[in-house]
């Protein structure tokens, strides 16, 4: 098949050599051009405007050259900055191109791929952080989040409480009932946590039927009084075949203070469950007792 021009111009558009090839060609050939339109247009041979000439043409071919190379590999530049952007903070790589050759192939397949990585990366992220159950999160993420809200509270001078809580006899509906009635009694704890929580709260599944929540800027007896709230909130849950009132929690409140690590904080608010377990279940028990509240 005998190329037309059409075709060849198609060629060229998608194929960077071709264009590199014909701009240096063209700019390479600039004073040749220019000398044969000169001597053609019958004008003298004097040697002083030759010169002229050829000199004025091999300078316009040289500046057109560098710039339209300038101009081919401009996006290019673009897709780096964006890049960097990227690692830098993740900012996504919004470049598309509209060019077919190799610039635009290469820019075009960079941003793809990388937009589909940060959405994996996401994905993944959010899987190693969330408890599956419960879509609360998990221990790892509590470590992580504790660590900075910690930070925050000595930095800002508020106070900030820890409320640990476990299911009461859990043990006994699973073996009852089955694992899957345990399981929807974990999915149900998990929705009135994740629906009664203030924004900035963290809550999470850190044991089997243990959860753990962080409330900032709250002090014990305001923490004392959310943990209140979420002990009526399960005594509620009804959820077949359990009877009403069958779903309790035990809870340990604990008010921490800048120094303590996540450890202590824990261990601070696991004694208080430990003794609102001892002292009958279905209770909250801030530290520091003597005991408060039912
Ligand atoms: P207590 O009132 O003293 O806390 O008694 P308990 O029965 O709740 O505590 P125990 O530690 O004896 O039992 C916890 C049970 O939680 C045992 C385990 O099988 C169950 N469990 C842990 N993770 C899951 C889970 O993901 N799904 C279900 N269905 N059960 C779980
Ligand atoms: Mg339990
Ligand atoms: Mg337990």
């Amino acid at each position: 098949m005998i190329p037309t021009p059409s075709m060849a111009l198609r060629a060229v558009r998608g194929s960077l050599v071709a264009k590199i090839f014909a701009v240096c060609f063209l700019a390479i050939h600039l004073p040749l051009i220019a000398m044969i339109a000169y001597l053609g247009s019958g004008f003298s041979t004097n040697p002083g405007e030759v010169l002229t000439i050829l000199l004025a043409a091999t300078l316009i071919g040289t500046i057109t050259c560098l710039s339209t190379l300038w101009w081919f590999i401009r996006p290019l530049r673009g897709l780096a900055r964006a890049v960097q952007q990227y690692q830098a903070d993740g900012t996504p790589v919004r470049l598309r191109l509209a060019q077919s050759d190799e610039i635009g192939v290469v820019a075009n397949t960079v941003a793809t791929t990388i937009a589909e990585l940060d959405s994996v990366m996401r994905k993944l992220r959010q899987q190693a952080t969330t408890d599956q159950l419960t879509g609360l999160g998990n221990r790892r993420w509590l470590t992580e989040r504790i660590a900075i809200e910690q930070t925050r509270a000595e930095r800002e001078k508020a106070p900030i409480s820890v409320v640990l809580f476990d299911l009461d006899h859990f043990k006994n509906i699973n073996d009852s009932h089955g694992h899957d009635v345990g399981d929807k009694v974990l999915m149900a704890v998990g929705e009135v946590i994740r629906d009664n929580l203030r924004r900035y709260d963290l809550a999470a599944r850190i044991g089997g039927e243990e959860f753990c929540l962080v409330l900032p800027k709250t002090r014990a007896n305001e923490a004392a009084a959310i943990a209140e709230r979420f002990r009526a909130q399960f005594e509620k849950l009804w959820i077949e075949p359990l009877r009403p009132g069958r779903v309790t929690a035990s809870f340990g409140v604990y008010e921490a203070t800048p120094a303590d690590s996540m450890q202590a904080m824990l261990l601070q608010a696991d004694r208080a469950l430990y003794r609102a377990k001892e002292t009958g279940r279905n209770r909250v028990q801030s530290a520091g007792w003597p005991a408060e509240s039912r």
